[in-house]
C-alpha cells in the first residue's frame, strides 16, 4: 500500500539524526552486562538516554538515565541489574521531549505483573490513540509514543498475554521493532512493512536480538536471522516460538539504514551496509564522472561510497577531510549560527591533500544544505581548485515520519529546489545526486520485491502506511479502541 503526503507535518527543526537502537537477551546469567555492552555498539543510533531492564524470573528491575551508555551505566549500578533476561535501549528523541520520562525501556508496573518496553521507530498514529485512550482514562507517564502500546496491552484485560499484545499490535501503525520483557517472556515484535532492522542471533544457549548486527560481533554471539515483518516472537523457558500477528505484509526497510544510519560493520538482511555504500559510490562514478585528481568522502557514514567512485573511476581516494571525534554531538543544536559552528568544530579540511587539487566530495546526503555548504567551503579554503559534490542517494524531499529526524518539507533544500539552484547554493562547481534505480541496484535488495523491499518515501513521497498527521483531528482516521 502507497499513499502520497498531502498534509505536511512540522517536524523537530534539526539535521538528519539516527533514531534508536534496541537490545534484548534471553537465558544468560550475565544478561545486564552483556546488554550493555550491546547497547554500546549501538550506540550510534541514539546519544540522549539509555537503559536497561533485566528479570530474574520474579521481578524486573531497571536503571536508565539521560546521556550516553557510559554515562548512565556505572559497574554498581550493572551489578546490580541481576537477572537472566533483558532487554536495553539507546535513545534519539523523534518523537516526545529526551527527558528522564522518556528514556527506555519503558517500564509499567501493575498487581499482578510488570512489563519493560523499548522501541525503535515512530508509530503514526499514536496521537489518535493517545486522544482515544485518554478519552477514555488512560493516563499517560511520558510524552513518548512508546507508551501507547503499553495502554493498549493492558486493556486487554483477561486475555492471554499474547493475545493482548497481538490485539494491541494490530492498533498501531507506522515504524516498529519493539523489545518487551515480562518476568517471564521476551517479546519481540516488527511492523508489517519491517521498516527498522532487527536481527535474532545466538550466544551459546542464549537468544539475542539487536537493531544492528554489529551488537552481536561485540559480544562473540552468532547471527541467525532477521526478524520478518509482521514477526511475534515470544522467548521463555519453553524456548522460541513465533508467528504472524499481521497478514497484510510488505516490506520496506528504511534505505536510509543503508546509506547513512547503519554502522558499516552491521549486516541488514544478509547486505554488508559498508559493501552497499562502497556500490553506492560504484554506480555513482558510472552516472556522474567527472575528471578530477582526488576523491574524498565526508566522515564517516560517505566514506564507504567515496572508496566506490574511487576504485570504479580510478582516482586516487584520500583522506581530504578529518572528523573531530571529541566534539561530541554538536549537530544537536537547533539554532542556525551553533549548527554553522557545528560543522567547523566538527570536520577539518588536510591542506595537504587538497591544496591545488580537483577534489570530488562524496556526501551520503544533503538536508538542508547548510553543511554541504560549509564542506565546500572549507576546501576551497584550504586550495582545492574545484569541488566536485557527489551525493550517494537520491534528492530527499519528503520528511520522514518513521523514526528518522528529518527536517519539516519546507527545511528540506531538494523540496524547494532543482539541483543545479543547489548547486549553486552550496558553491560546488558541479553537483549530481544518484539515482534512485542506480540506489535500489547498490543495495542489492530482491529485484522481484517491489521498490527491493524497501522504503523510498523521503525520496518519492510514497509512504508505505498510512498517515496521520497531527493536524488531522483523530477521530477522522481511527476506529475506535
Ligand atoms: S522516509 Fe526515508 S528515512 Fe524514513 S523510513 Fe522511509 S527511507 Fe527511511
Amino acid at each position: 500500500m502507497e499513499r502520497s503526503l498531502t498534509v505536511l507535518h512540522a517536524i523537530k527543526d534539526r539535521e538528519l539524526n539516527e533514531e534508536c537502537g534496541v537490545f534484548g537477551i534471553w537465558g544468560h546469567e550475565n544478561a545486564a552486562h552483556l546488554t550493555y555492552y550491546g547497547l554500546h555498539s549501538l550506540q550510534h543510533r541514539g546519544q540522549e538516554g539509555a537503559g536497561i531492564s533485566v528479570t530474574d524470573g520474579k521481578r524486573i528491575k531497571f536503571h536508565k538515565g539521560t546521556g550516553l551508555v557510559n554515562d548512565v551505566f556505572s559497574e554498581e549500578a550493572i551489578e546490580g541489574l541481576t537477572g537472566y533476561a533483558a532487554i536495553g535501549h539507546v535513545r534519539y528523541s523523534t518523537q516526545g521531549d529526551s527527558d528522564y520520562a522518556n528514556v527506555q525501556p519503558l517500564v509499567f508496573r501493575s498487581q499482578i505483573d510488570s512489563l519493560a518496553l523499548a522501541h525503535n521507530g515512530n508509530l503514526v498514529n499514536a496521537n489518535a490513540l493517545k486522544y482515544q485512550l485518554e478519552a477514555q482514562g488512560s493516563i499517560f507517564q511520558t510524552t513518548s509514543d512508546t507508551e501507547v502500546l503499553a495502554h493498549l496491552i493492558k486493556r486487554g484485560g483477561s486475555l492471554r498475554f499474547k493475545d493482548r499484545v497481538k490485539n494491541a499490535l494490530s492498533m498501531i501503525k507506522g515504524a516498529y521493532a519493539f523489545v518487551m520483557l515480562t518476568e517471564d517472556q521476551l517479546v519481540i515484535a516488527l511492523d508489517p512493512n519491517g521498516l527498522r532492522p532487527l536481527s535474532i542471533g545466538r550466544l551459546g544457549e542464549a537468544y539475542v536480538v539487536a537493531s544492528e548486527t554489529c551488537a552481536f560481533d561485540l559480544i562473540g554471539a552468532t547471527y541467525e536471522r532477521d526478524v520478518q515483518p509482521g514477526e511475534l516472537i515470544i522467548i521463555d523457558e519453553t524456548g522460541l516460538s513465533t508467528e504472524r500477528f499481521s497478514s497484510s505484509v510488505e516490506r520496506a526497510i528504511c534505505s536510509m539504514e543503508y546509506i547513512y544510519f547503519s554502522r558499516p560493520d552491521s549486516n541488514i538482511e544478509g547486505i554488508n551496509v559498508h559493501s552497499a555504500r562502497k556500490r553506492m559510490g560504484i554506480e555513482l562514478a558510472k552516472e556522474a564522472f567527472i575528471e578530477a585528481d582526488v576523491v574524498t568522502g565526508v566522515p564517516d557514514s560517505s566514506i564507504s561510497a567515496a572508496i566506490g567512485f574511487a576504485e570504479a573511476t580510478g582516482i586516487p581516494y584520500e583522506l581530504g577531510l578529518i572528523k573531530n571525534r571529541y566534539v561530541g554531538r554538536t549537530f544537536i543544536q537547533p539554532s542556525q549560527e551553533l549548527r554553522e559552528q557545528g560543522v567547523k568544530m566538527k570536520l577539518s579540511p588536510v591542506r595537504g591533500i587538497v591544496e591545488g587539487k580537483r577534489v570530488v566530495m562524496v556526501d551520503d546526503s544533503i538536508v538542508r544544505g547548510t553543511t554541504s555548504r560549509r564542506i565546500v567551503n572549507m576546501l576551497r579554503e584550504a586550495g582545492a581548485t574545484e569541488v566536485h559534490v557527489r551525493i550517494s542517494s537520491p534528492p530527499i524531499k519528503y520528511p520522514c515520519f518513521y523514526g528518522i529526524d528529518t527536517s519539516s518539507e519546507s527545511e528540506l533544500i531538494a523540496s524547494s529546489y532543482s539541483v543545479e539552484e543547489i548547486r549553486e547554493q552550496i558553491g560546488a562547481d558541479s553537483l549530481i545526486y544518484l539515482s534512485p534505480e542506480g540506489m535500489m541496484h547498490a543495495i542489492g535488495r530482491n529485484p522481484e520485491w517491489s521498490h527491493c523491499g524497501q522504503c523510498l518515501a523521503c525520496f518519492t513521497g510514497k509512504y508505505p502506511t498510512e498517515i496521520y498527521p497531527d493536524t488531522l483531528l483523530p477521530h477522522e482516521k481511527v476506529q475506535p479502541v
